[in-house]
């Protein structure tokens, strides 16, 4: 596998700038393209699971913070408090927990709504130190795919279920190839809220919905607050992280006092379920980058079809040809200049799935010659037909080229 900020730069995907600061890199047009693709992708998979999108912002009141147990348990990796006067401060959120939950409780609910999935693919910060940042794998303004699930406890076994699928479908249409499960147990020597009862609850949930998959149990690796899945991924290096995690909190629901009005009439208290499908985008971007080489399935490559006309007189055919890509909604480029087979070479070099050539032969019948970026060529095909294929590879999120 490449470096992914080797890449990241051949392929002007991201920028690291001094300037912009460690751990803060910058998403370039290419690099955007890409992940706004990605982030339509997973927004309409939660969307057809019954996920309902909230906007949060990236800081809050100390209060929240304080309430939440993240000032008394997760100070260290948080960013300093921000003091406008005695009290006025704010905290740059480490988490979006503490507002999807204020989103729970504002206003009553019943077991008619639950589970009650709140997703955000939301901003937060995390103080790293600046030894261990490089490129996109470790930043200190993090862009969660989030979300919180809120049910009732007999509702979590099922619901854990349906995550794990939803993460199956996701790593599928990415090409993420998770290295393994991961139960994410407390550990010694660490914080961590609630009693024994609550944690060997949520334990055995866990363990019941990993049942008949591989897993390891990670002593240490929990959320201060609850048992985790980890799904796990190995970067270039063979270092191992978490991509998708799906943790249970019986702690959070309890802060808030977060209740709801059951079937008989009383007050019961939901239990909440954090889950990311693909985490932040900046760790699953570097991770996408690196295990494709840079050449990402066509429905999030940032430049989908590059046109190439022959010479001059087929600049206008190739320019309509374009156009209709654009109109599709295919990102489209033109090149003009310079010889065909260097123009095929650097198409490929920047990993433009689509080569589509157009000589004198091809306009006089209406056609394009397609070219893949891995050297394969296809027969000339009436352009609408090409549209119509490529379009439908990239409507179907397939990892392949052709159909
Ligand atoms: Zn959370």
């Amino acid at each position: 596998m490449v470096d992914h900020r080797r890449l990241g730069r051949e392929l002007e995907l991201f920028h690291a700038d001094p300037l912009s600061g460690a751990g803060l890199p910058i998403w370039l047009p290419a690099g955007a393209a890409a992940r706004h693709s990605v982030e339509e992708y997973v927004r309409e998979l939660e969307r057809q699971a019954g996920y309902q999108h909230v906007y949060s912002p990236p800081l809050g009141k100390r209060e929240l913070f304080e309430l939440s147990g993240h000032l008394g348990y997760f100070a260290d990796d948080m960013f300093p408090v921000l003091r406008l006067s005695a009290d006025d401060e704010f905290v740059l959120r480490p988490a979006l927990c503490p507002h999807h939950a204020l989103v729970y409780r504002a206003r009553g609910r019943s077991y008619r709504e639950l589970p009650l999935r709140i997703a955000e693919l939301g901003g937060m910060y995390r103080p790293e130190r600046s030894g261990v940042l490089g490129g996109l794998s470790r930043v200190r303004a993090i862009s969660l795919n989030d979300a919180h699930n809120f049910c009732a406890v007999e509702q979590v076994g099922a619901e854990v279920a349906e995550i794990l699928d939803l993460i199956r479908t996701a790593h599928a249409a990415l090409g993420v190839r998770p290295a393994g499960f991961r139960l994410s147990l407390r550990g010694p020597g660490e914080k961590y809220v609630g009693d024994d009862e609550m944690w060997n609850r949520a334990e055995n949930l866990l363990r019941e919905a990993l049942s008949g998959l591989p897993y390891v149990e990670a002593a240490g690796e929990a959320a201060f607050y609850g048992p985790k899945i980890d799904i796990q991924i190995l970067d270039g290096a063979g270092r191992e992280s978490t991509i998708s995690t799906i943790q249970l909190d019986f702690d959070k629901p309890a802060r808030f006092d977060l209740s709801y009005t059951d079937s008989s009439g009383g007050r019961s208290r939901p239990v909440m379920v954090h889950r990311s499908l693909v985490g932040s985008m900046e760790r699953l971007f570097a991770y996408l980058i690196e295990v494709h080489s840079g050449a990402f399935p066509a429905w999030y490559a940032p430049v989908q079809v590059q046109v190439l006309p022959v010479g001059p007189e087929q600049f206008d055919a190739a320019e309509a040809f374009r156009r209709d890509c654009v109109r599709a909604g295919l990102r489209a480029e033109l090149v003009g200049d310079g010889s065909l087979g260097a123009r095929v070479r650097v198409a490929a070099q920047r990993r433009v799935p689509y080569a589509a050539v157009l000589g004198a032969r091809e306009v006089a019948a209406g056609q394009v010659a397609l070219r893949l970026r891995d050297g394969r060529a296809v027969e000339p095909m009436a352009a609408p037909d090409a549209l119509r294929m490529i379009a439908g590879i990239v409507a179907a999120h397939s990892a392949e080229l052709l159909p």
